[in-house]
């Protein structure tokens, strides 16, 4: 991925995303931000701890680095329900009050209203339709990857907004990587089906197995990009839960501009 600064604040970027103009996305980094503690400093989420004034504050900054949008933050409960982010939430204010939204992917196509995914190991995994200018950012846990979110939400972009799986760009953005994912109770966590993602010291591969769900619900392999970053070995960049217990979120936010 490609690092960035704005503001004093650090993000990365996928590559491949770069090109489209009608788009901005970003990984934010835990750098830059007014949390402290476990939560130091960019911390982008309430209801886990942090001091809800400094995560304003946060939030306010991500905003900025992405031209003042509005951000939608939906409340992750690790399920595969897909939120459509329409005129409905036109006036949903970006900050300031506890999310009512309850789901773990959104889709829109409203310009100036991006979605951010709240990561601290969990995957985000972003999309977008350069034809039907539609974009999707999904909370892949393991929860999400056993329940193929990512299937989900590639029919409702379809169903909902026409988007074809064969058009569609995506990037996976950094979480828990295959040195550290594992598993030791996966007989009773992951379904069979995914064990063949495991290697002898119970450690998966979700990178691959989201790679998979992408490809088997009709995206083109060369139009995925996969950041291969692990949060887990890079804690002093971002935010790991495993790697640190009780810790912050970090942002993931596409949107059309
Ligand atoms: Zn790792």
């Amino acid at each position: 991925m490609i690092m960035q600064t704005k503001n004093g604040a650090s993000f990365y970027q996928f590559p491949s995303f770069r090109k489209f103009s009608q788009i901005q996305h970003a990984v934010f980094t835990r750098h830059v931000g007014y949390s402290r503690g476990p939560f130091s400093s960019l911390n982008i989420s309430v209801g886990i701890g942090d001091n809800e004034a400094h995560v304003r504050k946060n939030r306010r900054i991500i905003s900025e680095c992405i031209g003042r949008q509005s951000i939608v933050f939906a409340n992750q409960v690790h399920g595969n329900h897909v939120l459509i982010i329409d005129d409905a939430y036109q006036d949903t204010d970006n900050s300031d009050n506890a999310p009512a939204l309850v789901g773990d992917a959104m889709v829109t196509n409203l310009r100036q209203m991006a979605l951010a995914i709240q990561v601290a190991d969990c995957q985000a995994v972003m999309m977008y339709d350069p034809n039907r200018q539609v974009v999707a950012n999904i909370h892949v846990g393991w929860r999400g990857s056993a329940q193929n979110i990512i299937a989900r939400t590639v029919s409702v972009m379809h169903d909902r907004f026409g988007c074809h799986a064969g058009q569609l760009v995506a990037g996976v953005g950094p979480s828990l990587g295959p040195c550290c994912a594992e598993y030791v109770n996966y007989k009773t966590e992951i379904p069979q089906r995914y064990w063949a993602y495991k290697n002898e010291s119970h450690h998966f591969d979700f990178w691959a197995i989201s790679r998979s769900q992408l490809v088997e619900a009709g995206m083109r392999p060369e139009n995925i990009f996969m950041s291969r970053m692990c949060t887990k070995c890079n804690s002093d960049i971002f935010f790991s839960y495993r790697g640190q217990g009780s810790t912050g979120r970090f942002a993931a936010v596409i949107g059309l501009r």
